[in-house]
């Protein structure tokens, strides 16, 4: 009896030993199925987050495109009734084509939609709103994209929208040139002294002035360097970069204003030269130097947010 129960003992401790053992082994080789496989994951994230990043930024790129596009559809001549709708539709096609490449590319499912194309506090800048899908195995993004466009850099729209390319307006060397086309325009709504805007030019290219506050314009050279850059200024006043390619000289959102330099010896009354006044606003000015054919006609209030008030 005392044998067996000694037996039974060195059985049963044996047993509790090995199965402890095997306890042990399960654990350890979940555990580091675990860690395999978690790693795994986490590899897989970081490539799926990489594609996410990637497209995002790709979006604002095609953005800054699909703005381009509808501008070279005004300077070809043609109209453009709704730039919003214009702006989504090129998008949305240039998305489509990389939704391809993505595809193809990394082996993943994306659907996309421009939600919205709006103007922001800046004039100088355009929000989109795209509406993105992106599956890769187990994996998926579903959000709103957010991206900014800016316009600097790209052509001006306005006055081939307005005056259209029949008018005889042309666009070369980095420069509009009226030749006749404003003048006509002038002439047509009565406006004082159509002669003084005759190959009257303006920059092509939207650049943003540096000399800021305005009011620095008065400052030795600073007028003189303007006008050679060629430079935009923001104004409440001037229209917005999608209302420009609507051809609207004016509009209810921030947008900015550029001068139309006038070349000639005439000395009348005319326009004011910032554009939002030749092509919406209507009101004259005067030479800021009667003597000088390339001067400014600006009226007293331009003149004041530029600093050009003479000293009494
Ligand atoms: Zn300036
Ligand atoms: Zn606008």
């Amino acid at each position: 009896m005392k044998i067996d129960s000694k037996g039974n003992l060195i059985v049963g401790t044996t047993a509790i030993l090995v199965i402890a053992l095997l306890l042990i082994c399960i654990f350890v080789i979940t555990s580091i199925n675990l860690i395999q496989h978690e790693n795994i994951d986490s590899q897989s994230n970081d490539i799926f987050k990489y594609i996410v990043d990637d497209y995002s930024a790709n979006i604002e790129i095609l953005a800054r495109e699909s703005i381009d596009e509808a501008t070279g559809k005004v300077y070809n001549g043609l109209p453009i009734l709704d730039s919003q709708d214009q702006i989504k539709k090129n998008l949305n096609k240039r998305l489509d084509e990389m939704n391809r490449e993505y595809g193809k590319k990394y082996d993943v499912e994306i659907s996309s939609e421009t939600l919205s194309v709006e103007n922001t506090d800046s004039p100088w800048n355009i929000l989109f709103k795209v509406k993105l899908d992106v599956k890769k195995g187990n994996e998926r993004f579903s959000g709103i994209v957010e991206k900014n466009a800016s316009v600097e850099g790209l052509r001006d729209p306005l006055p081939i929208a307005k005056l259209t390319i029949l008018s005889g307006i042309m666009a070369y060397d980095d420069e509009i040139h009226y030749k006749t086309a404003l003048s006509a325009y002038m002439l047509l709504h009565d406006f004082d002294s159509p002669e003084s805007y005759i190959e009257a030019t303006a920059p092509m290219h939207i650049r943003k002035c540096p000399y800021d506050p305005y009011v620095h314009h008065g400052d030795p050279g600073v007028l003189r360097d303007c006008l050679d850059k060629g430079y935009f200024h923001e104004s409440a006043d001037g229209s917005c970069y999608l209302c420009r390619l609507e051809g609207k000289g004016k509009c209810s959102h921030y947008g900015f204003e550029v001068f139309i330099q006038t070349h000639t010896p005439v000395k009348n009354e005319s326009l004011s030269c910032s554009d939002h006044v030749v092509f919406a606003d209507h009101y004259n000015g005067e030479k800021i130097d009667p003597d000088d054919w390339d001067s400014l006609i600006l009226d007293s209030s331009h003149r004041k947010k530029y600093g050009l008030v003479e000293n009494d």
